[in-house]
């Protein structure tokens, strides 16, 4: 099940969240309980969003 991580706009706090579906409504700060967060790409992600921009080549394992 994919995990996202979220960041809370109004005090900075970083959380994870299992998502299921495209649920992500009613997600809240656990620190401040704002809903004012912002959908952070994993590092997972970002990493293999950074090494594939240079080539065809899809890095392994990636899908
Ligand atoms: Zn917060």
């Amino acid at each position: 099940m994919p995990i996202f991580e979220y960041k809370c706009d109004k005090c900075n706090a970083e959380f994870e969240r299992v998502v299921f579906g495209s649920d992500t409504r009613g997600i809240k700060c656990p620190e401040c309980d704002s809903d004012a967060i912002t959908k952070q790409m994993s590092a997972t992600s970002f990493m293999g969003a950074s090494i594939g921009t240079c080539a065809a080549d899809a890095p392994k394992g990636f899908s």
